[in-house]
Order: C-alpha cells, then sequence, then structure tokens
C-alpha cells in the first residue's frame, strides 16, 4: 500500500519485516527517489499485530543490508572444486537462467538413469538450511519433492540429532512441537537458564515478557554472563559454563528428596497423568498382568498389583512391592517373574536423585546450594497446585511455572539432562501444557500439520503412541524414506 507524502519523490511504503521465525513484523519504509532511506513502525495497523505495529532493532538494519556492496544478489557458482581451507572456492556470480539449468539439467540425468544409487540411497538431497523449516512456509515446493518421489531430507537441513538440540526431540515427544514456549501472558515464575529471550525474542515476546515482569511474573536468570535479558531479570544467578544441568537436579533433589514430595507436587497429575506408579522389572520394562500383558500399578487399597487402567483407589508411588508378572522387551524378549520385589518409576527416581545434592551441584556449578535450594522452594512457592483457570470458558488447571533454556545449555554436553531436568521439574507440578505453564508452539514436525494435537493419539500402555522402528533382522526398514 503506498501513501503520498509531502513530496512526489518521497513515499512510504508499508509492508513487513520477516528475518526471523518471530515475525513477520510491520513496518513502513521510506522511499526517496527510488531509494530506501528510513524504517519505521506501522502505528496505523497495530490492533491487527500482536506487536503492536512495531519492528525490532534488526529490522532497522534492512537498508544496511539491502545496499550492503557485499550483498549476494545472484546465484553463486563455485569455480574451484578443490576443498580445503587454503583454496579459494572461487565463486562467481551467474544468472538465474544459468543456474536454473544446470540443476533441472543435473535432475533430468538422475531421473533417466536412477533416483537411487547403488547403495539405495537417494541421488538426490534437498536443504533448507534451518531447522524443521514448516513445510507451510515453502508454498508448492514440499509437493514438487513429493511428485519427484525418494529424496534425501536428513541432509544438511540441521535438525533432530544434527543440531544436538535436545529440546527439539523433547519438543516433539512432550508437547508435540519443535519448539516450546512459556504462557508469559499467565506465568508468574520463570527459570532462565541461559535464554536470551529480551534480544531474540522477537517484538511480540519480548513486549509480552516485560507486561508480565510489571504484573508482578519473577524471572530469574541463571547463566555465567549476564546478558541483556539477565540485566533485566529479577535476578542474574552466575554459573559455570554447561552446568545448568547440576544446577537443576540440585533443584529436583531439592523438590523431592529435601521437601515432602507428597506435600509439594502435584500427586494427583503424577499417580494419573505420569508412569510414577508404574511397576518396573528387573529389566528395566513395565511389569506387566501376563493375561492381558498391562503395565502393573499396585493399590494399597488392596494390597494387588492391577492392570494400569484397572479401578485402582490407591495407588503405590513409593517403595516396592512383591509381585509376579512379565516383562516384554524390545523384540519382543520375554520374561516370567514369581513373586520377586519390584520398583515403582516414581521410587527409581528418588533412587537416580539422591546423589545430586545442592551441595554436589555447588562444586559443580559454583552456585551456592543455599541459592539453589531458594529457586527450588521459590518454584514450589509459584506452582499454585491445586488452582485452576477458566479458558474460553474451560476449566483448565493453572500452573504459572516455567523453565527456559538458552540455545548451548540445550546442545550439546549436557544438553539431554537440561531438558530431561526441565520436563521434569514441570512434571512435577503440573505444569506441562497447560495455562501459566510451558506449551508447544505451531513449529513442528509431527503430522498432521494443522494440528499438535491431533498427532498424540493414545497407545496400549496408558501413555501417547511412539513406536519405535523395527529392529529384528527381517523387520527392520532396510530403505526408509527421509
Ligand atoms: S523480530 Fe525483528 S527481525 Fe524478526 S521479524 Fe520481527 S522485526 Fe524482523
Amino acid at each position: 500500500m503506498d501513501q503520498s507524502s509531502k513530496n512526489s519523490d518521497k513515499k512510504s511504503v508499508a509492508t513487513f519485516c520477516y528475518q526471523c521465525v518471530a515475525g513477520p513484523d510491520l513496518m513502513k519504509v521510506e522511499v526517496e527517489d527510488g531509494i530506501a532511506t528510513r524504517m519505521e513502525s506501522n502505528y496505523e495497523i497495530q490492533d491487527e499485530h500482536p506487536g503492536g505495529g512495531r519492528v525490532c532493532v534488526k529490522a532497522y538494519g534492512l537498508i544496511q543490508k539491502t545496499y550492503s556492496p557485499h550483498r549476494i544478489k545472484s546465484p553463486m557458482k563455485r569455480t574451484n572444486p578443490i576443498k580445503s581451507r587454503d583454496e579459494d572456492p572461487g565463486f562467481v556470480p551467474i544468472s538465474w537462467d544459468e543456474a536454473l539449468d544446470t540443476v533441472a539439467g543435473k535432475m533430468k540425468d538422475i531421473f533417466e538413469t536412477n533416483l537411487l544409487d547403488e547403495s539405495g540411497y537417494p541421488r538426490i538431497a534437498a536443504s533448507f538450511g534451518g531447522g524443521g523449516t514448516p513445510t507451510q512456509y515453502m508454498g508448492s515446493f514440499p509437493a514438487l519433492l513429493a511428485a519427484i518421489g525418494k529424496i534425501d531430507l536428513g541432509f544438511g537441513s540441521g535438525q533432530g540429532v544434527k543440531c544436538y538440540h535436545s529440546e527439539h526431540l523433547y519438543g516433539e515427544l512432550w508437547h508435540r512441537a519443535f519448539i516450546v514456549a512459556v504462557d508469559s501472558p499467565h506465568v508468574n515464575y520463570i527459570l532462565s537458564c541461559g535464554h536470551n529471550g529480551d534480544a531474540a525474542a522477537g517484538v511480540a515476546g519480548i513486549w509480552r515478557h516485560a507486561d508480565a515482569r510489571v504484573r508482578g511474573m519473577k524471572r530469574v536468570q541463571v547463566e555465567p554472563h549476564q546478558s541483556v535479558t539477565g540485566g533485566v531479570a529479577a535476578e542474574w544467578i552466575p554459573i559455570k559454563p554447561k552446568t545448568d544441568a547440576a544446577f537443576l537436579y540440585g533443584v529436583i533433589h531439592r523438590i523431592i528428596i529435601e521437601r515432602d514430595w507428597r506435600e509439594v507436587c502435584d500427586v494427583e497429575r503424577l499417580e494419573q497423568d505420569s508412569n510414577s506408579p508404574y511397576l518396573i522389572g528387573p529389566n528395566g520394562y513395565w511389569m506387566r498382568d501376563p493375561a492381558t500383558e498391562k503395565p502393573l500399578i499396585f493399590d494399597l487399597a488392596d494390597n494387588t498389583a492391577k492392570p494400569f487402567d484397572s479401578d485402582i483407589q490407591t495407588p503405590g508411588m513409593e517403595g516396592s512391592f512383591t509381585v509376579s508378572g512379565i516383562e516384554i522387551g524390545a523384540d519382543e524378549d520375554r520374561w516370567t517373574h514369581d513373586n520377586i520385589e519390584v520398583k515403582t518409576s516414581f521410587q527409581q527416581l528418588l533412587d537416580h536423585m539422591k546423589e545430586y545434592t545442592p551441595e554436589w551441584a555447588e562444586e559443580q556449578s559454583d552456585v551456592p546450594a543455599e541459592r539453589i535450594r531458594t529457586v527450588a522452594d521459590e518454584f514450589l512457592a509459584n506452582a499454585c497446585i491445586g488452582q485452576t483457570i477458566e479458558v474460553e470458558g474451560e476449566e483448565m488447571p493453572f500452573r504459572p511455572v516455567a523453565v527456559l533454556l538458552g540455545k548451548t545449555v540445550n546442545n550439546g554436553w549436557g544438553g539431554y539432562n537440561c531438558c530431561w531436568a526441565r520436563t521434569m521439574l514441570l512434571t512435577l507440578v503440573g505444569a506441562l501444557e497447560v495455562p501459566g505453564g510451558m506449551v508447544g508452539s505451531n513449529v513442528k514436525l509431527n503430522r498432521p500439520a494443522d494440528s499438535r494435537q491431533k498427532s498424540a493419539v493414545g497407545g496400549p500402555d496408558g501413555f501417547m503412541e511412539f513406536p519405535f522402528n523395527e529392529t529384528t533382522k527381517e523387520g527392520w526398514q532396510k530403505s526408509p524414506s527421509i
């Protein structure tokens, strides 16, 4: 939409910035004699935009980016095939016609020979340069790829195990989403391990966090250096780099070992919505009822182990019980047990976390043990266990606490442990996928693309169906389609 201004050679053009996935954000560009000279927010449309018509500071750099003498304006072709640190790749600009003819020519050659090589791998690979780039961003391109047939999409996309970003894998399992986010309009306490949201969360995200702080939300920022986000947090806790997992383990220890978990955790949710009372056999698999093959829970009301979906009055959460049953392992391995002593999953957790005291965590992370205890206690005090909130006419649990992890925190060494600890902390207080807590975003790999909830289907053991790949000699997928 063009708007005339005083001078005929000067106009203001309404457009948007989509430089990052936090956008699109609305703006206007002042254009003088065909040259963009200035950016500004577009308040005329502020009521229609979660960012109130604003752009962030990065958008103001778009003018420099557009007119940079180093900007790449056409496809680039490598002319030196020798690859080494000391070799100049010799990239030269080429026309779009030449680029399209080159790519189409190579693809035609492959179509005329074989889409797959001698080992059965696709000869064509496609990379989009961004992990989990949603297919809805790509127009009709996915349809073209599907029409071609087998294409290697695992190459270079930087996702899943390749980017080490453990949060994505946890997110897809626990939230059916590639990216998880805090419910900032409702949250009251955020424990942020290196999540630099006030630099990277985009206009709407930063604004929502600022509003939350104004209404009293407390954010505790745990990170080695004080980032912008740490600077405006209620508290900054310095920590030795890459020891966040130890810190979070110390917080969990405080909650379930030092405090009385029956008093401070969301026991109802743990009993009903988690595997806490499920019995574990000596080989590490569920103890199952031999007749129905369903996992067993020990009912303290009549001292009997029962299939998980029976009428269970008082599920045993801790300790061990003498039961008979079977275990079913990988590839249908089976073990039969008569009157053996087995523990519940929750007892296994208690045993596992016993050694990770706040003092141990202090040695690892340099965060004082007493500070770790205070964080755990504050987290519990803000969890509002038992409270509900009405959202669009529906009464839902209200758990306004969250744990955010920065990119380097959930990458590489300790990344898996941090994601596990974050998910565990939220599970202990019932803050997964409820108002105020952590929720999945709309960026996801699971299908269908229009709803993350639709892909969560109940399985036979009382959890989401998530079949692992077949590993038997006969059944393994020799030619997987990625
Ligand atoms: S957050 Fe900033 S860079 Fe990202 S789309 Fe919005 S204005 Fe552009």
